[in-house]
Order: structure tokens, then C-alpha cells, then sequence
């Protein structure tokens, strides 16, 4: 069994109460595919990580991510570009892109674009990320299981695939694809379901609550059940989805309709929520639901998405990227920053909370009691920053360093299940420059296509 030793000036622990605590100059020990220890004195190891400085914590979780539509968004969608009247650009933009893209693409440039996500993932010190995506994109499995990801792929469900959003934002479809797509969930989880020595995995996905209807989201309850497996959805993410859900299910909010159906659970993980009421937000407090935070992508809009808002009212609450910057610590800081701003408080979303937001809180909404902690016996996943940079000295709290002022650029070191992928902020298993390119070329042959040009001009 090889063996890994990495020394950490710090090394982020937990006390029997299970609160944090940061423990100076210790040694973490990988054995196989577990920590085998936490040691003050220098292990022998067959392969050693002793360099200053650095930050050892438990492998990072980022459990809303997109690799494939936001690429196909990237650097278009900002300063109000491609919206109507600031609305969403999620049924005229990130949709029909993608549907489009999976058309036109063939597998070898799905897969460049789905390696060029994960290669940013890892890059952004995250070990294991909750991704839904279209069916039509199997190749994310593909990519997460060579470049060695912990990867909960959730493969949409819609009770149609082609929604659209009429000029007034509400959200119209016809027809039923829901039964296609429970089979082709079922497909894949058939395939992918503890391949890569149990790294990859699958989640239930029904996309949202305007793009799936009762039927489709009860037998995807149902489904995930009997199979254990998380749901995640998207809820509440904006006015004209509350509108829809209001106008077609007697009045009630998108939170309303989930709990009406069996789905407000403690095995589900709910992206956004920020048109979500307060009553709603205690709602899923009292179901013990999970939400999903993704405060950057909405702050491109100008709307805040609060981590202590959600956390305030008891709900658990993650971070994750969404796919627009997969930066999971510059995220973090997001949500301290936007927390601070909105509530006018500096003690709101600390340091503490927001780690473990991306830690053990992470990992007990997937009921992953291995992830997410340093300690033996635990799954050997290891995300390492670098707090010798000059913008993080002097250094006096770690946590805060991390949180206030560290960024993706300061990841030094990710391992999964005791493999060390990233070192000196480098993927080691493959060429960075020939993923980036050929990833980049994929996306702009949808970039140009005439439908593209058109939805970037905010006329799709
Ligand atoms: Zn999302």
C-alpha cells in the first residue's frame, strides 16, 4: 500500500466536540486510500510533502458545480450582457446552448470540455464535486473518473428538456420527456454508479421546479430512495419561477410544491433559493433540507444571495461554484463579504461556518461521514493552501487567512483517495495548456453559431 506523509504548519482538526481546531506542525499521514494518522514526529512515507506554510485540510467539497453550460456562458453573460431587462439567462442562454452544444459537439470535444471543468475544480481545491448536467453529456463521467475527481454526477431530469421562458420570464413547455429521462438516469447509474473504486457516483437531478412536474418529481423521489442516493434540484432561483409555480399549484412557493411532493428532506440539496420567502427558508429548516450557496453568480446580477440569511434561519448551508467561477475558496469569500454587506454585520458568516460549509457540513448533507475531516480511518481526500504568499503574511489565524484573503492561485496540493493529483498548484496527470486548449476550442465552435451570437445579444 503506498504511503503519503505531508507536513502541515497547520493542520485543520476537530476537538471531541467535534468543533474546529488547527493543530501547529503536525504530519498527515496517507495510507492507501485512508488517513491512516495525524503525527507530531515525521512519518516514513514512500512519497513526502515537507515544504513551510502550508494549510492541511481536509479535502473541500463543492457541491453545485456546472462544468458545461457556464463555459458556454463565460465571459458573455457579464455587465448585463445577454439578458432581458436583467432577467435570467438560464432558458434563453445556459439551456438551449448546452442542448445545442451536445448536438453539434462529438463525444471526443464534450469530453475536452468537460476535462477543462474539472481540471479547474481541482485547480480551485475542491475533492469532490456534485455536478448536474444534461444526459446528453455522459462525458463528464468519463473525464471525472480519468483525472481522478470525487464526483457525484447528477444527470438532469425535465419533464421537458426544451422550456422556455415566454417575453413576460414565465415558463412554458409542452410534451413529457420525464420518463425518457428517468430511463436514461437509470442508464447511467447503471454504468457509473461506485466506478473508479467507488469515486463515482450519481445523484438524482430533476432540474427545477418549473421545468419538472408532479409526476416526474414524485417517481424521482421515489427512485433516489430506493437507491440511497442524494437528490439535488434547483429552487427558487428566480421571480418568474415563483410566478409559474404560484399560477400552476394553487398559490403555493416553489418550497411549498417540493414539500407537497415528499421532496423537502434532509436528502435534499436545494441550489439558490434566493427568491425563497422566510417562511420558506423554515420550512426547510424544519425538513432538514440543505441548501445549495452560490453567492457569486448571482452578485454578477446584482442580486444577493446571502450565505447568513439561509444559515440564520437554521437551514444547512453549502457553498458551491455553479459553474461561473470555480474558484470554491474566492466563493467562500463571496459569501462572507456578501453576507457582511447585507446583513450589516461583521460577525455573520465567519470563518468557521464558511469552512465548514465546504467540509463536514458538506459532507454530512451527502451522508458521507468519511469526507470532509482529518482524521484515521477517513477517506484520504486533502486540499493544501500555500499561506507563504505575500498577501497572506503575516499570517496570525489560518481559517481566516484562508476565507478573507486566500485564493484558488494559493492551492497547493489536492489529493483523492490517497492519489495526489494537484502539487505546487500543478495537475500532475496530464497537459494543463493541451486541456485548456482543446476545452476552449470545443466551446467556440458553439460560440459560433449563429443561434449563439444571437442569445449573447440578449435575443434568444
Ligand atoms: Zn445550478
Amino acid at each position: 500500500m503506498s504511503t503519503t506523509a505531508i507536513f502541515g504548519s497547520h493542520v485543520l482538526s476537530r476537538d471531541a466536540s467535534g468543533a474546529q481546531q488547527v493543530l501547529t506542525d503536525r504530519w498527515v499521514l496517507l495510507e492507501g486510500r485512508r488517513i491512516a494518522a495525524i503525527t507530531a514526529t515525521r512519518p516514513s512515507a514512500d512519497q513526502v510533502f515537507d515544504a513551510p506554510g502550508r494549510f492541511v485540510l481536509p479535502g473541500l467539497l463543492n457541491l453545485h458545480n456546472h462544468c458545461f453550460s457556464e463555459a458556454v456562458a463565460r465571459t458573455h453573460a457579464e455587465d448585463g450582457a445577454g439578458r432581458r431587462s436583467n432577467k435570467s439567462i438560464i432558458y434563453t442562454v445556459l439551456l438551449p446552448l448546452t442542448k445545442t452544444g451536445i448536438d453539434i459537439l462529438s463525444r471526443e470535444e464534450r469530453l475536452a470540455i468537460a476535462r477543462l471543468g474539472i481540471l479547474q475544480l481541482l485547480k480551485g481545491g475542491a475533492t469532490t464535486v456534485m455536478e448536474p448536467f444534461r444526459n446528453g453529456i455522459p462525458e463528464m463521467f468519463d473525464a471525472a473518473e480519468e483525472m481522478g475527481l470525487r464526483f457525484y454526477g447528477a444527470p438532469y431530469l425535465f419533464s421537458t428538456a426544451d422550456a422556455k421562458a415566454g417575453p413576460d420570464g414565465v415558463v412554458r413547455y409542452a410534451g413529457d420527456d420525464g420518463a425518457a429521462d428517468l430511463a436514461a438516469w437509470n442508464a447511467l447509474h447503471a454504468r457509473w454508479e461506485g466506478k473508479g473504486e467507488g469515486r463515482i457516483r450519481l445523484a438524482m437531478s430533476p432540474h427545477a421546479t418549473d421545468t419538472c412536474g408532479p409526476d416526474l418529481l414524485r417517481a424521482c423521489a421515489a427512485r433516489a430512495r430506493e437507491l440511497n442516493v442524494p437528490i439535488t434540484t434547483h429552487l427558487a432561483q428566480s421571480d418568474a419561477e415563483v410566478a409559474t409555480i404560484k399560477a400552476r399549484y394553487d398559490g403555493r412557493t416553489p418550497a411549498e410544491y417540493l414539500d407537497w411532493l415528499g421532496l423537502l428532506a434532509p436528502d435534499l440539496l436545494a441550489a439558490h433559493c434566493v427568491a425563497s420567502t422566510d417562511d420558506d427558508l423554515r420550512l426547510m429548516a424544519a425538513r432538514g433540507a440543505t441548501v445549495l450557496n452560490c453567492p457569486r453568480v448571482f452578485a454578477r446580477t446584482g442580486r444577493t444571495a446571502a450565505f447568513a440569511r439561509f444559515a440564520e434561519h437554521g437551514v444547512r448551508t453549502l457553498i458551491g461554484t455553479d459553474g461561473y467561477n470555480m474558484d470554491l475558496l474566492g466563493e467562500i469569500n463571496a459569501a462572507a463579504i456578501i453576507s457582511k454587506v447585507t446583513t450589516g454585520r461583521s460577525d455573520v458568516a465567519t470563518s468557521a461556518q464558511l469552512i465548514d460549509a465546504v467540509t463536514v457540513s458538506a459532507a454530512a448533507a451527502i451522508r458521507r461521514p468519511d469526507l470532509g475531516v482529518l482524521e484515521p480511518g477517513a477517506a484520504a481526500d486533502i486540499t493544501v493552501l500555500d499561506l507563504t504568499h505575500p498577501h497572506l503574511q503575516p499570517l496570525f489565524d489560518p481559517r481566516r487567512a484562508m476565507v478573507a484573503l486566500a485564493n484558488r492561485a494559493n492551492v497547493d496540493m489536492v489529493a483523492v483517495d490517497g492519489r495526489v493529483l494537484l502539487a505546487g498548484g500543478r495537475y500532475l496527470h496530464g497537459d494543463e495548456a493541451a486541456i485548456v486548449a482543446a476545452g476552449s476550442a470545443a466551446v467556440q465552435r458553439i460560440w459560433a453559431l449563429p443561434e449563439a451570437q444571437a442569445a449573447f445579444r440578449g435575443e434568444g
